[in-house]
């Protein structure tokens, strides 16, 4: 899609006037894992569908042209584009992560990469002075999360991609969280950008899909061969499903901002809720509540919003980050990093905001009567 239109309007258009023989105003799906070769060296551009396949394609041109780069890779899921990209790096290098990191990407870190001689550091990205005094001489990379999960915390992207240039170091982020249009880390100096398409990108909470995205013509040719090479890329139905998703995504954007800034707005003034952590855009939100004993009955009452494991579709998702997407992580370290047994995580969904508002007040009030009830019982 010619470059002259926004964003909105060329995902819209993602899939159309991608398939000159028929016209399909939405581009069909190529289930075919094989294409004829007329003769010995001649190709349609085709051969295997590892190697390439024309729905996956739309796909990979789509992402690519919405974070501005020119090299695009879909992968079965956010796990495997994090370790296809971890795969560019060797025995004996270094990379320093965000301390406060998806749950996943923590456990492959640590309990994988130690085998293949490749150490991660953590540290603060928002402290710029100790991210560059954790560089040492066999620093590749930077690793970051932006707004962290669950404690949504920003960094500043331009500062590290300075930091990064300086070293010599790639700087890779993962941008689930706030999606292309209300970040693009490319043009704040990052190499490689990551998504877990499962969430925003898809939005429906029906495909597991991974994203990469880089520019520069040397990354590109070796994620390349990454992918094909190992072969984690994603199925021709999921990709389809996940540009159809990714047709809506401004629209869904702004409803989910506009539902966490009202639930922000409810929740800040809810005496039972401590803190509310929210970086002023967005769907994702996080907050304490006054007693932890509150989480449990909290989540059993809710009937609206859902308690479930994931982010960024349609449905809210109420998540437990301690016992859930965090649980890997010690909890010692887990605790002392912010992500306490107090904190509840919600993903806003794209429903009416008073209803998510009145589910979360509703069972807020029932969970403090049971656990004060609980308390009569007992003296
Ligand atoms: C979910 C998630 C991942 C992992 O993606 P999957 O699609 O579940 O494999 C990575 N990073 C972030 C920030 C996520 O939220």
């Amino acid at each position: 899609m010619e470059r002259r239109y926004t964003k909105e309007t060329r995902l819209v258009q993602a899939s159309n006037r991608k398939d000159d023989r028929t016209g399909a105003v939405n581009a069909p799906i190529y289930m075919s894992t094989a294409f004829e070769h007329t003769g010995v060296g001649e190709s349609t551009g085709y051969d295997y569908a590892r190697t390439g396949n024309p729905t996956r394609e739309v796909l990979e041109e789509t992402i690519a042209d919405l974070e501005g780069g020119r090299y695009g890779f879909a992968c079965s899921s956010g796990m495997a584009a994090i370790q296809a990209v971890l795969s560019l790096f060797s025995q004996g290098d270094d990379i320093i992560a965000s301390l406060d990191l998806y749950g996943g990407t923590y456990r492959l870190f640590r309990e994988y990469w130690p085998q293949w001689g490749v150490d991660v550091r953590y540290v603060d990205p928002r402290d710029l002075q100790s991210v560059e005094s954790a560089v040492k001489t066999n620093t590749r990379a930077l690793f970051i999360e932006t707004p962290t999960n669950p404690l949504m915390q920003e960094a500043d992207l331009q500062a590290l991609g300075e930091i990064a240039r300086k070293h010599d170091l790639l700087l890779i982020v993962d941008n689930t969280f706030y999606t292309p249009l209300l970040q693009r880390p490319l043009e704040s100096g990052a190499d490689i950008v990551i998504h877990s398409a499962t969430k925003y990108l898809g939005g429906h909470n029906d495909v597991v899909a991974g994203l990469i995205v880089a520019d520069d013509d040397e990354l590109g040719t070796r994620l390349f061969n990454i992918q094909n090479g190992i072969g984690m890329t994603l199925g021709a139905f999921d990709a389809w499903l996940l540009v159809r998703g990714m047709k809506t995504l401004s629209l869904r954007m702004e409803k989910h901002q506009q539902n966490a800034a009202a639930v922000c707005k409810m929740l800040g003034s809810h005496p039972l809720i401590t803190e509310v952590l929210y970086p002023g855009q967005g769907g994702m939100l996080s907050f304490k509540v006054h007693d932890e004993r509150l989480v449990d009955p909290l989540l059993r009452h809710l009937q609206l919003v859902t308690f479930a494991e994931s982010l960024g579709g349609v449905e809210s998702l109420m998540t437990y980050p301690s016992v859930q997407t965090h649980a890997d992580i010690p909890e010692e370290v887990r605790v002392k990093n912010g992500v306490t047994n107090d904190l509840l995580r919600l993903s806003c969904g794209i429903e009416n905001e008073q209803d998510i508002s009145a589910d979360i007040t509703q069972a807020l009030e029932a969970a403090e009567k049971q656990i004060a009830g609980r308390e009569e019982r007992y003296t």
